[in-house]
């Protein structure tokens, strides 16, 4: 080892030994008393070398207790690093001009046993000085060095105490701090021994559990538990005293302990085991519990919130779907019960009848007790009995809209109950109330714990929630009456549409029979060559003819509209060719045009070369009744002008007159059955139905109609068809009429 690393642990040793400049100790100075009496020397020291000097910590024959370091006789004693002996120190050159030599006390002889606790770094000497020059014997010398190894003891045995010393103010401070943990810890820590006796249990466990010490020290730890959870825990104990199975121990784990009056408390135990005790014995465990009732509380009270949303949610959200299963009110009462705990709920609303309210059960649990009480509820239940009583705990509620809160209905005075009917103990009556109405209440009884006025405050939103509910009960309640009420009037109005279309379909049909007869047999008269007709009776035939074939006009359009009011006109929607329809239309009436001395004129057939999606008789028996009007209600002299235009997916055809014109005030009446327009046309054949047919006929078939009028200068009928083409509809399609009248109008500006 480097002289300064050994220098420096020897100093170390040294002053680890705080050993400097304590006060003499016998122990020590009965060895040197000794060492100077068997070496018959009067000065003995055991010196010890420090940094600077030696310092003597027992001395026999010396005044001062330390000399400096330099020069020192012992210096070299620790530089020899064994027995030093100098018998005559004039002799030695090393001693012979030391000042103690050559002066007072002019010391002869010097021997030296090294000192050291660990066998390598020397820290003094025992050593013997003596006035005159000495020759020691070898016993003396081999006494020397004996008591030099006990010197040694000695200060070994001074090290150990002093480790001792620190060790049990160590373990002061380890007790002090165990103390203060285990009776100062917010935590309750009970320790059993490994039969699970109580050694030791601290303050706040005993608080957490309601015990005095000394009724619970020395009796086993499973009082502290309930019986299910005791059972297993000397199990665990014992399993982990056998096998070492960690169960329990060294794992912290929810459980319950048992309070003294026998409420079960939500605890967080950590079982740690203390294996082996003082006596030899299997050891100790400790228990932390953790008093988890307030996190309990918490998360109790966070659950029932939830629990509360998600009622007051669903009702909302799905009150529609809840409402027509009818069952929103069981849903109610079912939440209602699990929200408060309570066994029986029940949820009413108020009615006005009879001029006093009335409650009209919901929902009810059963309380039934016999079949006469079962038969009472499910009248109750079906709203086929309604309370009344406003004296009762729930007619306090219902029409003295007060909240009623009982905790021991035994001896409330309203509450008197049938024999057999099951125990109730305590109620709590809450009015429905919205705007100062109350709307309805509910109730509930048998909770486990008493009702109290904070569960009320919690409850509000329920509450106002079933307020809520009840009054859109009544408004969807109210809607389905209407819409009941609608749906009869409109099947009443379709069966009487249909009653006389039926009629009129008849009817037409009773009426054309004769009268095709009436015509038959007309036309036979006029042709007759037997009997040939004079002018007069040719006359009258021909009258009778006109009036029958204008019987026949009417009739048959009366059937028609008929049949589309009965949605019995069958329409064969196909591909057509408007020019060669308008080419047909316009042969047709040339001649009539010509007898009222109109004339009929196109822009050229080439404008009308599109493709229609119509059915093409009833295209013609449109464009027949637009073109006839047009010459019908005409001047002499007058035009009628038809034209196509094609308008994006449709095709635009007009029909304009130089005519009468139409009066604004007229337009409304224009498409109404029968309504023939009074300006000028008495005297013009018509029946009044036909444009009425056209528009039905037109707009089943996609297509739409209008007018413009410029009264006194003529009008201008127009209407729009979907061309064949764009809309790839094939012609036995039966598709609604809609489809197309909505392509129609998509593609139609
Ligand atoms: P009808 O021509 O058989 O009387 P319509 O239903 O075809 O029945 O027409 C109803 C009424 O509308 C007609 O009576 C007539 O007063 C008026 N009207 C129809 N077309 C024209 C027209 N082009 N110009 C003037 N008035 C018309």
């Amino acid at each position: 080892m480097h002289d300064m690393d050994y220098e420096q642990e020897r100093l170390r040793q040294l002053h680890d030994l705080q050993i400097l400049d304590t006060p003499a100790e016998a122990s020590f100075d009965r060895l040197t008393a000794l060492v100077a009496d068997l070496l018959e020397v009067p000065i003995v020291l055991v010196s010890l070398v420090d940094q600077d000097r030696q310092w003597f910590k027992s001395r026999v024959g010396l005044a001062v207790s330390q000399t400096p370091r330099r020069g020192s006789f012992c210096q070299y004693a620790l530089i020899e690093g064994r027995l030093l002996l100098v018998e005559d120190t004039q002799r030695d050159p090393r001693f012979a001009n030391h000042p103690l030599v050559n002066g007072a006390p002019h010391l002869r002889c010097y021997a030296g046993v090294p000192l050291s606790i660990d066998g390598t770094h020397l820290l003094g000497t025992l050593c013997v000085l003596d006035l005159k020059p000495r020759r020691f014997t070898a016993r003396q010398l081999e006494h020397l060095q004996t008591l030099a190894l006990q010197v040694e003891e000695l200060l070994r045995l001074h090290a150990r105490s002093l480790e001792l010393d620190r060790e049990s103010r160590r373990s002061r401070k380890r007790a002090a701090r165990y103390e203060a943990i285990f009776h100062g810890a917010a935590a309750g820590i009970v320790r059993i021994d490994s039969s699970g006796r109580i050694v030791e249990i601290n303050d706040f466990a005993l608080q957490l559990l309601g015990y005095h010490r000394e009724e619970v020290l020395g009796s086993n730890v499973s009082r502290l538990m309930p019986s299910h959870w005791a059972r297993f825990h000397d199990r665990y104990l014992k399993n982990h005293l056998e096998d070492g199975s960690d169960q329990i121990v060294g794992k912290g784990r929810r459980v319950e302990a048992l309070h003294r009056n026998g409420q079960r408390i939500p605890v967080h135990l950590a079982v740690s085991h203390a294996p082996y005790d003082e006596q030899g014995g299997r050891g100790d465990f400790i228990g932390i519990l953790s008093d988890l009732s307030e996190i309990h509380e918490t998360a109790h009270r966070l659950h029932k919130q939830q629990q509360l949303l998600s009622v007051l949610h669903r009702g909302l959200t799905d009150y529609r779907a809840l409402l027509s299963g009818n069952t929103l009110w069981t849903f109610l009462k079912h939440a209602l019960r699990e929200l408060t705990g309570s066994d029986y709920a029940l949820i009413g609303e108020v009615l006005h009848t009879e001029g006093s309210p009335a409650l009209k059960i919901h929902a009810l649990s059963d309380l039934s007790w016999n079949a006469e009480s079962q038969q009472l509820m499910s009248q109750l239940r079906s709203g086929g009995m309604l309370l009344r009583n406003p004296d009762s705990l729930l007619g306090q509620v219902f029409v003295g809209g007060q909240t009623i809160l009982c905790n021991d209905l035994a001896s409330h005075p309203q509450h008197r109950l049938p024999p057999g009917h099951p125990p109730l103990r305590n109620y709590l009556g809450v009015p429905i109330v919205d705007q100062g109405e109350v709307l309805g209440m509910f109730a509930i009884a048998n909770s486990a714990e008493p009702y109290r006025e904070a569960l009320v405050t919690w409850l509000e939103p329920f509450t106002s929630t079933c307020a809520l509910l009840i009054k859109l009960y009544r408004q969807l309640k109210e809607r389905a009456a209407f819409t009941e009420q609608l749906r009869q009037t409109r099947d009443e109005a379709e069966a009487a549409s249909r009653a006389k279309s039926e009629f009129l379909s008849a009817m037409s049909h009773e009426l054309r029979t004769p009268l095709n007869a009436i015509l038959g047999f007309a036309q036979l008269l006029q042709c007759s060559q037997r009997h040939p007709l004079d002018e007069r009776q040719r006359r009258q035939i021909e009258q009778i003819e006109k009036s029958g074939q204008h019987l026949l006009n009417l009739i048959n359009e009366v059937l028609d509209l008929a049949r589309i009011e009965a949605g019995k006109l069958n329409l064969n929607p196909e591909a057509v060719n408007l020019a060669e329809l308008v080419r047909e239309a316009c042969e047709t009436l040339t001649p009539i045009a010509h007898q009222h001395g109109v004339t009929l004129q196109h822009t050229g057939l080439e404008h009308f070369a599109v493709t229609l999606w119509a059915d093409p008789t009833r295209l013609r028996q449109v464009l027949i009744n637009l073109l006839s009007n047009a010459i019908k209600y005409n001047r002499p002299q007058g035009s009628v002008q038809i034209d196509a235009q094609q308008l994006g997916g449709c095709v635009h055809v007009s029909v304009r007159d130089t005519g009468i014109g139409i009066a604004a005030e007229d337009m409304p009446r224009l498409f109404q059955p029968f309504s023939r327009l009074e300006t000028g046309n008495a005297a013009i054949e018509g029946t009044g139905v036909g444009l009425v047919l056209t528009r039905q006929i037109l707009e089943q078939m996609g297509g739409r109609i209008g007018v413009t009028s410029r009264p006194g200068l003529g009008s201008e009928f127009w209407f729009k068809l979907p061309l064949g083409d764009t809309l790839r509809i094939p012609s036995s399609c039966t598709q609604p009429l809609c489809t197309r009248q909505a392509r129609c109008k998509e593609s139609c500006p």
